[in-house]
């Protein structure tokens, strides 16, 4: 029976991600969203595990469940979002490397990814013009003569962490002609050469994450990096995305609580007519609307991510949680900001930069009208 309540392993996680999100974090939210990047901040993160929330304890992470992640998500990103997407993909890199990566691989590129020796770890699917349709993606990954060596040549926009990311998860095409069965996944190293980063992005939210595109120019990669055999890095692309849905519907409540958290504050210091607002019917029905469709989201989360922990497949649920929770943090922010004061206008008002920072979860680990084809597709395959 699925009874929607964490365990106490599961408790005792959320319960780290709460205390360094509400202590450390906190304090340094604010530059955060000025645009500093949060080195600092993952790193006390990787201290308590939590890069690796689903990575064994000897190597660094938590042991943890899916329900476990999606509840640490949830509780950094009500304090910084920046820092939770950052956090997200490299927990996602290193769940790949966990299911698919060899004993050696894990130790070269998974533990430093857990202990904080490397920043981060960045996941580049999406190119100039491979986003939505990522199986078109035109990088190409071409093994030399002796068959020791792959050179990987292309460009990857959009990429999270790009620029700090001590391992980068690439998704190339090994054969040109056979469509998303062509693509192989490849763990670079970005001290390799031929690599570079180019421009950084300027956003309205998300201001710490940093997002950036990469070129790659006859980039050298041993055998030994490819992760998994030929022709499997889409379906590892996919089954990343699976979880992490789950972990940007997350993020994305989390984001919607802070909102409504200072929502919550703001009325009921500001009064007319002597009465607090919120207390009138008009903001009280609103308030319970944001409130209603966050728990219901949640749920779609929690459900998605129990899920997968029992190791069923939950492409259809993962998918719909995603695009529930994303749309109600979109209508919880605004109106949110549709009940805040001229204050919450600045840009260090928690209202005003949730509303900037939750845009982009209906956009990124595939956008709402892509849940949408999923969410059909998964139907129509089991009809
Ligand atoms: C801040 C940020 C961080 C990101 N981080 C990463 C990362 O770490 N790694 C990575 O690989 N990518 C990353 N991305 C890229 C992200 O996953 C893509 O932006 C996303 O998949 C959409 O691709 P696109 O921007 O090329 O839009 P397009 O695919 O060009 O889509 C444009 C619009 O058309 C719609 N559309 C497209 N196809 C269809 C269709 N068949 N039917 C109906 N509507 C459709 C889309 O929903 C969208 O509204 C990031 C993006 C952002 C903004």
């Amino acid at each position: 029976m699925m009874d929607f309540l964490p365990n106490a392993d599961e408790l005792r996680i959320q319960g780290l991600a709460r205390s360094y999100a509400r202590g450390p974090l906190a304090e340094r939210a604010a530059a955060h969203d000025a645009g500093a990047f949060p080195t600092a901040s993952v790193l006390g993160l990787a201290g308590f595990g939590l890069m690796g929330i689903k990575s064994p304890v000897a190597l660094g992470g938590l042991g943890g469940t899916n329900v476990a992640y999606v509840l640490a998500i949830r509780e950094v990103a009500q304090v910084c979002a920046s820092t939770a997407v950052t956090m997200a993909v490299t927990n996602m890199v290193g769940d790949m490397l966990l299911q698919f990566g060899t004993a050696a691989q894990q130790e070269r590129w998974l533990r430093p990814l857990l202990t904080g020796a490397f920043t981060a770890g960045a996941f580049a699917l999406t190119e100039p013009s491979a986003g939505s349709d990522a199986a078109s993606l035109g990088t190409k990954a071409v093994l030399s003569d002796d068959g020791n060596t792959y050179a990987l040549t292309g460009t990857k926009m959009w990429i999270t962490s790009g620029d700090v990311a001590g391992v980068i998860l690439v998704m190339a095409k090994t054969d040109a002609d056979a469509g998303a069965r062509g693509i192989s996944a490849f763990l670079v190293d970005p001290a390799s050469a031929g690599f570079s980063v180019g421009r950084h992005e300027q956003k309205m939210g998300l201001k710490g994450s940093s997002t950036v595109s990469l070129t790659f120019d006859g980039v050298k990669v041993p055998v030994e990096d490819r992760l998994g055999p030929e022709g499997i890095g889409f379906r590892i692309a996919m089954t990343a995305l699976d979880g992490g849905r789950c972990g940007i519907g997350a993020q994305a409540l989390g984001i919607a609580q802070a909102s409504l958290d200072a929502v919550l504050a703001s009325m009921a210091a500001r009064k007319r007519d002597d009465r607090a607002l919120g207390t009138d019917q008009a903001a009280a029905f609103r308030i319970a609307d944001m409130a209603t469709r966050m728990e219901a989201a949640w749920l779609m989360v929690l459900r998605a991510s129990a899920l997968k922990d029992a190791g069923q497949r939950m492409s259809r649920e993962a998918a719909m949680a995603k695009v529930f929770a994303t749309e109600a943090a979109g209508f919880v922010t605004k109106t949110a900001m549709g009940l805040a004061s001229a204050a919450d206008l600045r840009t260090d008002s928690p209202i005003g930069r949730a509303y900037r920072d939750a845009r982009v979860a209906r956009i990124y680990e595939g956008t709402s009208e892509v849940q949408r084809i999923v969410i059909a597709r998964e139907l129509v395959r089991a009809s």
